[in-house]
């Protein structure tokens, strides 16, 4: 006997993992997708780091976004209205993005009842522009504002700025970007979403993700210590390849679909 060969991204091998990954779907009471920048890549948003990343091109971030904020809100605001550079090439690359077919699988495998819920560390609002509905978003929504006094949302062109920086009309609370800054804390309502996700989840989907940045990559973590499986979609080895029981070594909008399609014709069958 010889060992399986190990799942690569090339013909047989990925049918094989596409096949196994529909029949744990299929078994499975409770699956959930994670979901990182390599499928908002697969739509032309441009990555954070790597060859044509944003930081590679403009330079790292302010890793002390948060407290800069927090030290003057008014002038982070000014600054947001009238910036440019990384900012706005994000800005444009995210207004003219469109849901890929990896989003609209698992758009699909939430309507026919396979997948619960979607947590994301995606900020781009494709999820819901392919019509997903159970989604947890990590790290915020770039179409979203945000009160930090009493965790309020409201959809940017829902909230009238006639003030910087703006209020809550609720509780007179600052009003921020619902994306998450460097060294702000994950919201907690989003935090405890996730959390209670995972403690259901009995099999992850871990899709273009490297979850290397906590919380998400304790998420996985817990599935396996919870006896669940790991399904990866990713076209690069990750952090995660090791722990998974399933791995899909290509695109979630190539690879994603054709497991969409084995998931309907085992319903079919049934
Ligand atoms: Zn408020």
């Amino acid at each position: 006997m010889t060992e399986p060969a190990p799942s690569t991204g090339s013909g047989q091998a990925l049918d094989q993992a596409v096949d196994e990954a529909a029949r744990l779907i299929f078994a499975a009471n409770y699956v959930v997708a994670l979901v990182g920048a390599g499928l908002s890549v697969e739509s032309d948003i441009p990555p954070f780091r790597g060859p044509g990343g944003l930081w590679t091109k403009y330079g790292e971030p302010d890793m002390r976004g948060y407290d800069r904020f927090l030290d003057d809100p008014k002038q982070w605001w000014e600054e947001r209205i009238s910036r440019t550079g990384s900012y706005q090439e994000l800005v444009d690359a995210l207004a003219q993005a469109k849901p890929n077919a990896g989003h609209l699988a698992l758009k699909e495998m939430e309507d026919l009842g396979y997948l619960k819920h979607i947590i994301t560390q995606n900020i781009d609002n494709l999820h819901q522009e392919a019509g997903s509905r159970a989604i947890t978003e990590i790290h915020g929504n770039r179409t979203k504002l945000r009160c930090l006094g009493c965790g309020r949302r409201w959809p940017l062109d829902q909230f009238a700025i006639d003030e910087l920086p703006p209020t809550c009309p609720d509780c007179g609370g600052i009003v921020k970007s619902d994306t998450v800054m460097f060294g702000e804390p994950i919201p907690r309502d989003a935090l405890d979403e996730c959390l209670l996700q995972t403690e259901m989840c009995d099999c992850m989907l871990l899709v273009g993700t490297s979850a290397v940045v906590y919380p998400a990559a304790g998420f996985p973590v817990d599935v396996k210590r919870n006896g669940g499986r790991l399904i990866e979609v990713n076209p690069n080895e990750t952090p995660l390849t090791d722990m998974s029981d399933i791995v899909l070594r290509a695109p979630a909008g190539r690879s994603l679909p054709i497991v969409m399609s084995r998931l309907r014709e085992m319903a079919g069958a049934r």
